[in-house]
């Protein structure tokens, strides 16, 4: 595994933060070199992962604006066992610095990130809720996106603004840039409208919405309180095990994908079950919390049977709005 991911949704609040830290630390778990941008002035996922955002010497603002090297503002973070590129509110003044200048100024990211590529397995970075400079940086250094998202009623009207904004900067400045997966996140299967939504998601998406699913659950929400992925605050809980099994159904897709790409013609159909398990236990996928909550047993390791094939994603199901959408709750 060798990626860029920006975690990125212009709407705030669905969980971009919440998967980014501990998706770091679960890949981290792996034994997978693991960086974490952190691209919000808010600094949440700084704070998140136990770094004091008010005591930074360096932090993305001044990589971003090439006044210090990347490497003299990473941060290690334990425990969590990952690397972290901290951020403040300083960053805000970064965004309007950018905006000011006339050349270059999407690819500041990419252009900071470039010597320490090839240090880590995975670089996940944290963007902020809008479709502003910082989250454009993010997806120019990007080779993939991963949408975190809330199933409700006006998610499915912001996803389209923001695969309006990735297909732009496909076409711009960096074709390669792919759609990691869709996830659904503070899923709670009692609601029946969360359950259209992530019927519709399936409809239209396939298999680019990951299987796992990310339940609604108070640990992943006290966890930031003590600076701790939640992995490291109770691991057995129900959004620890989510975060592994995405993590896991992450490093499994690619293996596939590597298979496939690798496997001459007559193995191309081999069924997914054949493919050997990874590096985490299937068995710590099953919640074993679930007895006291029967109602969303097994959200963490279901599966979403019936998914269509990807041939959804490749059209606009829903109406690319033009405008850009700053929305910041
Ligand atoms: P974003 O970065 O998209 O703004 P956050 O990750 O900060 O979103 O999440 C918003 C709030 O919801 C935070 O208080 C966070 O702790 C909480 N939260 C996120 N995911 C979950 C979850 N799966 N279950 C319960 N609370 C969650
Ligand atoms: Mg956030």
């Amino acid at each position: 595994m060798k990626r860029v991911i920006a975690v990125a949704n212009q709407k705030g609040g669905v969980g971009k933060t919440t998967t980014a830290v501990n998706l770091a630390a679960s890949l981290a778990a792996t034994k997978r070199r693991v960086l974490l941008i952190d691209l919000d002035p808010q600094g949440n996922a700084t704070m998140g992962s136990g770094v004091d955002k008010s005591q930074l010497q360096t932090s993305s603002c001044e990589v971003l604006l090439g006044e210090a090297e990347i490497s003299s503002a990473l941060v290690r973070v334990e425990p969590g066992g990952f690397v972290l590129l901290p951020a403040n509110q300083d960053l805000t003044a970064a965004e309007v610095r950018l905006l000011t200048m006339m050349a270059g100024r999407e690819t500041k990211l990419r252009n900071a990130m470039a010597s320490l590529r090839e240090s880590f397995d995975v670089i996940l970075i944290d963007c902020p809720p809008a479709l502003n400079m910082l989250t454009v940086n993010s997806l120019v250094a990007a080779d993939s996106v991963l949408i975190p998202m809330q199933c409700e009623y006006y998610a499915l009207e912001g996803l389209s603004a923001l695969l309006a904004t990735v297909e732009q900067i496909r076409a711009a400045v960096n074709e390669n840039l792919e759609l990691e997966g869709i996830l659904r996140t503070m899923f709670d299967p009692r609601n029946n409208l969360a359950n259209e939504v992530s019927a519709q998601l399936i409809m239209h998406f396939g298999d680019k919405v990951f299987r796992t699913i990310i339940p609604r659950n108070i640990r992943l929400a006290e966890a930031p309180s003590f600076g701790k992925p939640v992995l490291f605050y109770d691991r057995e809980s129900r959004g620890a095990l989510a975060y592994l099994a995405l993590a896991g159904e992450m490093i499994r897709r690619e293996e596939e994908e590597r298979e496939k790409a690798a496997a001459p013609a007559a193995e191309a159909d081999v069924p997914a079950q054949a493919v050997s398990a990874d590096a985490v236990p299937q068995e710590t996928v099953a919640p074993e919390t679930a007895a006291d909550e029967p109602a969303t047993e097994s959200i963490a390791s279901e599966g979403t049977e019936g998914a269509m094939t990807s041939e959804g994603a490749e059209g606009a199901p829903f109406a690319p709005d033009p405008h850009r959408v700053q929305t910041d709750s």
